[in-house]
């Protein structure tokens, strides 16, 4: 396994990998969610490229970029053991010179749900993720359906750019109880982690009454939000179902759409989503 912190050495070992080379972008402090999306990268492609950089154009001022958990040896080791080919790591100034000017806006799409809360939020994403399909040229890049908008918004991108790659969804991962994977899930207390199950149990709620013939997204909304306030710590910040193409709210529920939500505990934001 390589491992790569300049763009001058992954473009000298690019033109080495074999065909087609797998992408899988990541802010690092892996766990099984990101792992999987590792695993089906390294059993689609002879090569494989990870990157671990914690981007901080992501990062509204006053949310968590210097707290953001960070563990590069351990990465490193987990990387080795999936049998990645190469690991670019760079630092901020290799993806952000000081003279850097040039940012990706997707528009619409990025404006609703995670982008009207965290405004900016996927110019940075999107700037981020077109600088590394440069820098790397993967064929297919892999993403989560955790951040289901982000997939949505980076689809969106590589086809308006005319992007020569795949963009593949890997479904969530969550622990036993329910509960997404997250890197953000370390930063919850034990009572706080306890009662974040509420989030999972939620998404299933909306989809049993969904099949059980309930159409009235209001109805499903007010239903998903009083368990979620039976929780005593749970702040909910936004919950929506959206069309999962659009991303436009929806008064009458019809597939394919997006139940998404963003709840805080404490200091701990928490999203999660389910398409129905
Ligand atoms: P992050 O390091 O949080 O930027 O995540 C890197 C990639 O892993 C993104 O495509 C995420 O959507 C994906 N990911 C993170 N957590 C999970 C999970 N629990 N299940 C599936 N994919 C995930």
């Amino acid at each position: 396994m390589k491992i790569v912190a300049t763009i001058a050495e992954l473009r000298s070992l690019r033109p080495k990998l074999a065909g087609p080379v797998g992408f899988v972008p990541t802010m690092g402090y892996l766990h099984e969610g990101h792992l999987v999306l590792v695993r089906q990268a390294r059993a689609e492609n002879p090569s494989l490229v990870v990157s671990i950089f914690v981007n901080p154009t992501q990062f509204g001022p006053h949310e968590d970029f210097k707290q953001y958990p960070r563990d590069p040896e351990r990465d490193l080791a987990l990387l080795e053991k999936e049998g990645a080919d190469v690991v670019f790591i760079p630092s901020a100034e290799e993806i952000y010179p000081p003279d850097f000017n040039s940012w990706v806006e997707v528009g619409k799409l990025a404006e609703r749900l995670e982008g009207a809360a965290r405004p900016g939020h996927f110019r940075g994403v999107a700037t981020v993720v077109a600088r590394l399909f440069n820098i790397v040229q993967p064929d297919k890049a892999y993403f989560g359906q955790k951040d289901a908008q982000q997939l949505i918004v980076i689809k969106k991108m590589a086809a308006d750019l005319g992007m020569d790659l795949e963009v593949i969804a890997v479904p969530t991962v969550r622990e036993p109880d329910g509960l997404a994977m997250s890197s953000r899930n370390t930063y919850l207390n034990d009572e706080e982690r306890k009662q974040a199950v509420v989030l999972y149990q939620a998404l299933n709620l909306a989809q049993k009454l969904y099949a059980g013939g309930e159409k009235d997204a209001k109805a499903i909304l007010r239903q998903m939000t009083a368990l979620i306030q039976q929780q005593p710590l749970a702040d909910i910040e936004y919950i929506s179902i959206a069309d999962a193409e659009t991303l436009e709210e929806l008064d009458t529920v019809r597939p394919p759409a997006l139940v998404s939500m963003a709840v805080r505990f404490g200091k701990t934001r928490l999203i999660d989503n389910v398409v129905v």
